[in-house]
């Protein structure tokens, strides 16, 4: 990837070329990870000439609940976030599908995480190209972790916080290095989680599994999408908690979530899900959700989509 694929980020109040858009080395957030952020798909239509920005306004509303866990705020609004977002997308004139990264952070140069004294957040946002971030299509080979989930009651998990994610980092290295495409977080009390950077379903006797906001997960816009999508699909879709060994007895598994879309899991710690292959609710979903991600559905997508006209 080019360093600087897009020509225009928003950095300190202002619409300024990416590659001027700089921080001091003292900045609070960078030492201690004092910043929350979000993650926007926004997907090319080339035929309708469109971005199409997926659940916008659920993400800016995360990011603020995110702000709000740590008793911090920002001096932007929902709409005035949303509206910056939209501009920067048609500055940019992207001819492909994108990922807006909104970043709220500490911007002060003061030594010591002190929230009290840092209480305002700076923010900035920039996007880039993004295509797959994991496959869709091969079948993910995942492993459970042995680094276990941050508990509500040190780091909230439910809060999309940029320190925190030395835990997926963790977890992310073990996989690799170990040859797995993903890890699988288990809570402290050793229940299944999520993924490094997606949300979990398993599917067993046909009824969609997953794990419950309070089982410290993220709570994923895509798997919120997706519990939506599958009721309205007459599935039964049930959160409650999961054991490890069930993730081996299911006939079908899945991430999801905004860089991972819906990617399906062919190998859980060497044990194969269902036949192998790609299950039939798993492609259902798949096929429904990229559909409407791109503008394409008629009773979705002018629900959850912001069409950009490029
Ligand atoms: N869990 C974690 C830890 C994540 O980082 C993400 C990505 N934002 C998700 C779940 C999925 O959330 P969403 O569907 O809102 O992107």
């Amino acid at each position: 990837m080019e360093k600087f694929p897009f020509k225009f980020a928003f950095f300190q109040n202002k619409f300024v070329e990416t590659k001027t858009a700089k921080i001091s080395i003292m900045t609070n957030a960078l030492q201690y990870g004092t910043a929350v952020f979000g993650g926007i798909r926004g997907y090319y239509n080339k035929k309708k000439g469109a971005i199409f920005l997926f659940r916008i306004e659920d993400h800016y509303k995360r990011l603020l609940n995110s702000l709000k866990i740590l008793g911090v705020s920002l001096n932007y609004s929902l709409e005035k976030l949303k509206e910056i977002t939209i501009e920067l997308v048609k500055r940019n004139k992207p001819k492909t599908d994108i990922y807006l990264r909104p970043f709220a952070y500490a911007g002060s140069l003061q030594l010591s995480p002190n929230l009290a004294r840092d209480k305002i957040f700076d923010f900035f946002i920039y996007m880039i190209p993004l295509a797959e971030y994991l496959s869709v299509d091969k079948g993910l080979r995942v492993m459970v972790s042995s680094w276990l989930r941050i508990p509500d009651t040190a780091i909230p998990a439910r809060g999309k916080i940029a320190g925190a994610y030395i835990n997926s980092a963790l977890a992310k290295k073990e996989a690799t290095d170990r040859g797995f495409d993903e890890a699988i977080f288990l809570t402290q009390d050793g229940h299944v989680c999520e993924g490094s950077g997606e949300n979990l379903f398993i599917v067993r006797d046909n009824t969609l599994i997953t794990p419950p906001a309070s089982e410290e997960i993220l709570e994923g816009i895509t798997r919120n999408t997706v519990i939506n999508l599958a009721k309205d699909l007459k599935l039964k879709v049930v959160e409650r908690k999961i054991d490890k060994s069930e993730l081996y007895l299911a006939q079908e598994a899945f991430f999801t979530g905004t860089a991972v879309q819906i990617a399906w899991i062919k190998e859980i710690d060497g044990r194969i899900i269902g036949n192998g292959k790609r299950g039939k609710i798993t492609q259902k979903l798949q096929e429904l959700f990229f559909e409407i991600v791109r503008g394409n559905n008629k009773k979705y997508s002018p629900k959850w989509c912001t069409k950009v006209k490029i």
